[in-house]
């Protein structure tokens, strides 16, 4: 087993990943930007490295500081967390190249599965469903690009090779405005992602957002630990998260599921991992897969009893699955709010200091957050300072139970949107469960006309 650990990431995935470590017995070292000099993570670490000024782009983006941190204080392996440079394949490759062991799956498979084309390519070939759509990136010949359209049917979306974050995207309602969107899509995809290829699919109209966690070591065995339901969003990104997804039938998580552990077994995948899909009239559609540990990866978690992270670093070092398929149990019901540094409104940031923090406790409650009285939450990063997740027998006691949850928690000095979540869990449809992508965002505009 490792010895010590670098956390290649900040806020409270930097605290988690070293509560893994600490279980383990391994020593954590953390890297930090000046403006997390005062952060939690940093103070709680065995060994902590300054790696550059505020901006991502020269701290937790800046790879030579990073490894370089992880050769003075004589680290064995690199954790990435989540976002920054947890799916760059460059990272990954130099960090192996530099002699340590990356904590997620090869180069290989992160550059795989990090263009969405050849991920879909190679997901086709593994037998997983995927959303109808152009045959890889569309071509440059403006009639060949309308006759895909009109053999997908409109809507269609338009979407980068290169996209994530909920960015890249387009869609498309009429062959009018066909031409005009995958040009644009394609100079933003070329400015934002270095990448001008898109591609296009059938935009389903009320699907639902469930996703399958995945496992799988380097010995060629892989298991998937059910699903998640991620589909209150907001502007595509994801502001509570549920396990298991209401209402679906379990053998067709079952079936999907196993389609999911064969095609990690079929490219070689090793670490976690989460394969996306769109579901609709019960069938479920592949967009894209997350080659690192998710920000809502603690509902699993909260189901399974099975720690994510400490798999991950145990699959790093070599070992062996601890448990099979069969052995993998589901138990309750798990839901996630985040937490997030905002106007609950008008949802602009709210960073600056937090004067009062008090966390909610009880049975079945667990809070991931990094955060503390008279922390500042600094501007320049995601506005995310912290989970709450809740578990409990049944979907209607983890209800109850988040409800306690959200009453209980205060923080002041900053807004944020606990208020938003407090009256999501007393909302009707969102009570009865299955809501869709779309939901959220029509329950806000909503409110807003309200
Ligand atoms: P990203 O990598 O930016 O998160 P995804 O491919 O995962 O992009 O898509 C993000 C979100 O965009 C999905 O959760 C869904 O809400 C919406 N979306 C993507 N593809 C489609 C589609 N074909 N039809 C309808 N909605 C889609």
């Amino acid at each position: 087993m490792f010895k010590k650990i670098l956390i290649a990431n900040r806020g409270e995935i930097a605290l988690r990943v070293q509560r893994a470590c600490r279980e383990l017995g391994i020593k954590a070292v953390v890297v930090y930007s000046e403006a997390d000099r005062e952060a939690k993570y940093v103070k709680l670490a065995d060994e902590a490295v300054c790696i550059g000024p505020a901006p991502s782009a020269q701290s937790y983006l800046n790879m030579p500081a990073i490894i370089s941190a992880a050769e003075v204080t004589d680290a064995e392996a690199i954790h990435p967390g989540y976002g920054f440079l947890s799916e760059n394949a460059d990272f990954a490759e130099r960090v192996e190249k530099s002699g340590f062991v990356f904590i997620g799956p090869t180069p290989e498979s992160i550059r795989l599965m990090g263009d969405k084309v050849s991920a879909k390519q190679a997901m086709i070939k593994a037998g997983v469903p995927t959303v109808p759509g152009s045959d890889g990136a569309l071509p440059d010949d403006p009639a060949e690009i309308k006759r895909i359209a009109r053999s997908i049917g409109y809507p269609v979306i338009i979407k980068a090779a290169g996209g994530g974050g909920g960015r890249g995207m387009r869609v498309v309602h009429t062959e009018a405005a066909l031409l005009h969107a995958v040009q644009t899509t394609k100079s933003e995809a070329a400015a934002a992602f270095n990448n001008p290829e898109v591609y296009m699919e059938k935009f389903l109209q009320n699907p639902r957002h469930i996703e399958i966690q995945v496992l799988a070591d380097q010995h060629r065995n892989a298991v998937y630990l059910f699903e998640r339901d991620c589909s209150m969003q907001r502007r595509h990104q994801k502001v509570i998260e549920e396990a298991p997804a209401p209402g679906i039938a379990r053998r067709l998580i079952a079936r999907i599921g196993e389609r999911c552990a064969a095609a990690c077994k079929k490219i070689g995948y090793r670490g976690a991992g989460t394969f996306e899909f769109l579901y609709e009239n019960g069938e479920f559609y592949f967009i894209e897969m997350n080659t690192r540990v998710q920000v809502e990866h603690p509902v699993t978690e909260m189901i399974t009893g099975i720690d994510i992270v400490r798999q991950q670093i145990l699959i790093a070092a070599g070992e062996k699955l601890p448990f099979t398929q069969r052995q993998i149990e589901l138990r309750g019901h798990a839901i996630e709010c985040r937490i997030n540094a905002e106007d609950p409104y008008k949802f602009t940031p709210s960073p600056g200091r937090i004067t009062a923090w008090h966390a909610p406790g009880g049975p079945g409650v667990r809070v991931d957050s990094h955060i503390y009285t008279g922390y500042s939450v600094p501007p320049n990063y995601d506005s995310m300072i912290g989970k709450i997740i809740v578990h409990g027998d049944t979907r209607e006691q983890a209800l109850a139970r988040m409800r306690g949850a959200l009453a209980e928690v205060v923080v002041e000095g900053i807004k944020t949107n606990v208020p938003l979540h407090r009256e999501l869990m007393v909302d009707a449809n969102f009570e009865a469960g299955g809501t869709n992508i779309h939901y959220l965002e029509s329950w806000l505009a909503q409110r807003e006309r309200a």
